[in-house]
């Protein structure tokens, strides 16, 4: 849709303006006239660099263009981000956008057909790397997602997967804010997929959406999203609970024996945790935006919910059913170096001189009372903590005196 290059330029340099309105040197975010920060003085050069280009874009616009939704919608970006950005007085921008709001609710509502000039504002509004939190702005991207889903309303893909993209962003970005999503053609049956912190959207699933509604692309979106933050507690050693310490163990298991996961999916708890999510997003927007609920979708999460709860440690690994954690204690006993990486493992697991072991109940149970008083208000974190503590105690007093043993 945005087929003249000056349009997808000015948003390149509007997600640039977003990043570089903080000062390089202090972090500060203050500036005068000659771009030297308020705290500590320095020239910001890619603050003045991007201002340039922004203003030698809107100088090539006509007069109808600055007027468009388009502009209006950049302006407002701007001023946000670097009061640097004055082309035009503040109060009046905010008058623009919420009288063009305000007819863009109408519209969606009577789902009538929406202009280009309106369909390029939105795709503005919705811009995929931005993230832009504002009630008015999520408010029409549910407009265009539930006008998509019961196929009142066609808009251009742009604007679909604009809104799409935004309803991501709200999902995961409190959590994660590295979180980006793709739109993809992904294998046969594979509706989505996450690598990482980036969640894919298989391009036929989209179209299917564009094409015939309904709400399963909600469901998608919401299940990967919970993959992304099941990849960010890992990677940061958080455990909330339990399942977290399961779903850890899974992946453990999964990276020597890529095989588990195809021959577990069904009772993998990273998949039943995905899926509890994802269809609560969906049955969530069916109820708020379409007042609908649906028995099936209910029973099925239900039950989801049901093993969630239960979270069986029994895997098929080899063709044998096996306890994860014994499938953990085998891979740390060839790889020790494993214990040190990954600081979940001091949950259930010791080294008692050069050998990993479990930890005994009775040590499970002191763990627990030793720091159930601690002032983390995370059980998990006190124990690996306070773990890691008396490691490096024992080493300092083994270095003192070498020949003491634990
Ligand atoms: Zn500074
Ligand atoms: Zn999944």
């Amino acid at each position: 849709m945005l087929e003249m290059n000056w349009k997808k330029e000015l948003i390149t340099e509007q997600q640039k303006l977003k990043t570089d309105c903080k000062c390089p040197n202090c972090g500060g975010d203050a500036f005068g006239k000659t771009f030297d920060c308020q705290f500590c003085g320095k020239e910001n050069q890619e603050l003045k660099e991007d201002i340039k280009n922004i203003s030698g874009i809107l100088e090539n616009c006509s007069e109808e263009e600055l007027k468009s939704p388009f502009v209006m919608i950049s302006l407002k970006k701007m001023e946000e981000y670097s009061p640097l950005v004055s082309s035009m007085d503040r109060e009046e921008i905010e008058k623009e956008y919420l009288t063009w709001s305000k007819k863009m609710i109408d519209d969606l509502l009577a789902a009538k057909e929406l202009s280009k000039e309106d369909q390029e504002g939105l795709i503005n509004l919705f811009d995929n790397g931005d993230y832009y939190q504002e009630q008015i702005a999520a408010t029409l991207q549910n407009m265009v997602i539930a006008n998509t889903a019961t196929q009142r309303g066609h808009y251009s893909p742009e604007v679909v997967y604009g809104a799409l993209y935004q309803y991501y962003c709200q999902i995961i970005k409190p959590h994660v804010k590295d979180a980006k999503m793709e739109k993809k053609k992904l294998k046969e049956d594979c509706a989505g997929e996450s690598e990482g912190y980036t969640a894919r959207l298989d391009e036929e699933s989209f179209n299917n959406f564009m094409n015939g509604g309904g709400s399963s692309v909600i469901n998608i979106i919401g299940h990967e999203a919970r993959h992304v933050y099941q990849h960010y507690k890992r990677f940061h050693r958080i455990v909330e609970d339990r399942n977290d310490l399961i779903m850890f163990y899974e992946s453990i298991v999964e990276n020597k024996k890529p095989e588990m996961y195809d021959e577990n999916y069904i009772n993998m708890l990273s998949e039943i945790d995905a899926r509890v999510f994802g269809s609560m997003f969906e049955q969530q927007f069916l109820k708020t935006m379409l007042g609908f609920s649906d028995e099936k979708r209910k029973r099925d999460f239900k039950a989801d919910c049901d093993l969630l709860v239960e979270a069986d440690t029994m895997r098929v690994i080899d063709e044998k059913q096996v306890h994860l954690e014994d499938a953990v204690l085998t891979i740390l006993k060839e790889e020790p170096s494993l214990y040190d990486k990954w600081a979940q493992f001091r949950y259930e697991f010791t080294r008692e001189g050069q050998e990993i072991r479990r930890k005994t109940t009775s040590e499970l149970i002191d763990d627990y009372l030793n720091n159930k008083n601690d002032k983390k208000d995370n059980l998990y974190l006190a124990i690996v903590t306070n773990s890691k503590k008396l490691e490096t105690l024992e080493k300092k007093r083994q270095q003192k005196n070498p020949s003491a043993t634990m």
